[in-house]
């Protein structure tokens, strides 16, 4: 099959660029075609005017050297806030909201002149990791024709967007592991950087203390590209930091590379396809020479991740979201007084999803149970990042499979007791709880369904990890997959 130039990495779609293989036009109206044939219900809307327009102007621009960004086509997910044009979060109480602003991400894109063709669906509110909860219907994976397979949420539209090739690359936003998990499902690379380095301005918030800017990408250097224009400190948001980052290219370097691998972590994994292919990894970056040393996390610490990281978002979630309550934002619904016109906003507007979450949310910051519960979860929050920077103070990271699974079907019948689900699906949020960067990477293939791993490092350490996530890569030999491409990495 022959490569279209839209099916290439930004670095390779830029050269093209670069040497007058492609106009802008050319490249936009292929991913605007691509996105209207997709059938993976990906978009909230696509955006044809605005990016022909933008498109067409560039043609007759001369495309700049130091700017990869230049024309390249892309995908926002729908929780970014953008001036005049629709944002709903996919949820319906959001319905024909249009912003009056817009988040810096986009901002800081659009002057780059990339090219916005289409706003991603999402799990509503980015709540939930299955991508069943927009309310446009269910997001589908690529890979999966038969659409009986989930793509992981929340990120589900820009996850889809990058892997049917309607872009190379697609934002998203992170606050358990909503670009990480869906990564792995849909064979590309997630990136979510340290907390506080990329502007959450205009990102609607989910639970702040966690949430981050993250995206999707078909091989780890486009995810540095997209992380050094990105990082960049904004005064429109208060938790911005403004920190010169260190790199030590000895990590370019596989033998100086040292990975922990949790011992009580990857106990629980089963799936002997994806474990060859994990072992065999980790065993031929061994030989190369990096240090793989097994340690113990604390089985109770890995247990307690997934019930702390309800707590505190749903807590987060229930207040920072108080403000949707039909009358500021959305559609306006009848009622006498504003608690009526509140409450039927609200049950018209949340999916059954969203309103238990604001329930147990609203039950954990009761006055009477805060220490009980709220704060408790704070307090093992802690015990749980001080564990794992104690175990980062010698060594660059940890890793292991990004999903105990390939993408579970939508009738899944996981056991949502056992290990394997309440650790290894739910264990990713540990870097939202310390704000360090965590990478999925793709690493094969099963039944024509793609898995990864992850790489998660300290807070700070995003230029480290990228460098050894490129490593990992060059040993994996899984890079730009996309679901048309499939059968070339059959074996
Ligand atoms: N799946 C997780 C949840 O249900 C993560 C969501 C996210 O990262 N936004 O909340």
């Amino acid at each position: 099959m022959d490569k279209h130039i839209l099916d290439l990495s930004i670095e390779e779609i830029h050269e093209a660029l670069v040497k007058g293989e492609v106009k802008p036009s050319d490249l936009v109206k292929e991913a605007l075609k691509r996105a209207h044939e997709s059938k993976d219900n990906a978009f909230e809307m696509i955006l044809d005017d605005l990016a022909l327009k933008k498109a067409e102007e560039l043609d007759h621009v001369v495309v700049p050297k130091n700017n990869l960004f230049f024309a390249i086509p892309y995908v926002l997910k729908d929780n970014y806030s953008t001036k005049g044009i629709k944002t709903t979060a996919s949820s319906n109480i959001l319905n024909d909201y249009i912003p009056l602003y817009d988040a810096t991400i986009y901002s800081i894109l659009k002057e780059s002149n990339a090219i916005m063709i289409a706003k991603a669906s999402m799990d509503e509110l980015a709540m939930g990791g299955t991508g069943t909860t927009s309310h446009i219907g269910t997001t589908f994976n690529p890979f999966d024709k038969a659409h009986v397979r989930s793509i992981g949420g929340s990120s589900s539209g820009s996850a889809a967007s990058v892997a049917s090739a309607v872009v190379p690359f697609a934002i998203g936003s992170d606050t358990g592991d909503s670009v990480r998990k869906p990564a792995s499902y849909a064979g590309l690379v997630g990136y979510k950087p340290t907390w506080g380095l990329l502007s959450r301005f205009g990102l609607f918030s989910y639970a702040p203390s966690l949430d981050t800017v993250a995206y999707f990408t078909r091989d780890v250097i486009d995810a540095r590209h997209l992380f050094n224009l990105l990082k960049k400190h904004d005064d429109k948001d208060e938790t911005s930091l403004n920190v010169e980052l260190k790199e030590d290219v000895e990590k370019k370097n596989v033998k100086n590379v040292k990975l922990l691998v949790f011992k009580d972590l990857d106990i629980n994994l089963k799936d002997e396809t994806l474990l060859k292919t994990y072992h065999d990894l980790l065993n031929r970056l061994k030989e190369a020479g990096m240090d793989i040393v097994e340690v113990e996390f604390g089985h109770d610490l890995l247990s307690a991740i997934y019930p702390t990281y309800n707590v505190i978002s749903f807590a987060e979630a229930t207040s920072n979201n108080a403000n949707l309550d039909g009358v500021k934002f959305g559609p306006r619904p009848e009622g006498n007084t504003y608690q009526e016109v509140m409450m039927n906003a609200r049950t018209v507007g949340f999916s059954n999803l969203i309103k238990r979450r604001f329930v147990i949310g609203s039950y954990v910051l009761y006055k009477e149970n805060q220490k009980t519960l709220f704060l408790r979860a704070k307090k093992v929050r802690r015990l749980i990042v001080q564990r794992l920077n104690e175990l980062l103070k010698n060594a660059d990271g940890f890793i292991s499979l990004a999903a105990p699974n390939i993408a579970p079907k939508f009738a899944d019948a996981t056991d949502k007791l056992s290990d394997a689900y309440v650790i290894n699906d739910n264990y990713l949020a540990i870097a939202n709880f310390s704000g360090g960067p965590s990478i999925t990477l793709p690493i094969g293939l099963k039944e024509n369904m793609p898995f990864g791993i992850n790489i998660t490092a300290k807070a700070f350490d995003d230029l480290n990890l990228l460098n050894i996530a490129e490593v990992v890569e060059s040993f994996s030999g899984m890079k730009g997959l996309s679901a048309k491409e499939v059968d070339k990495y059959v074996k």
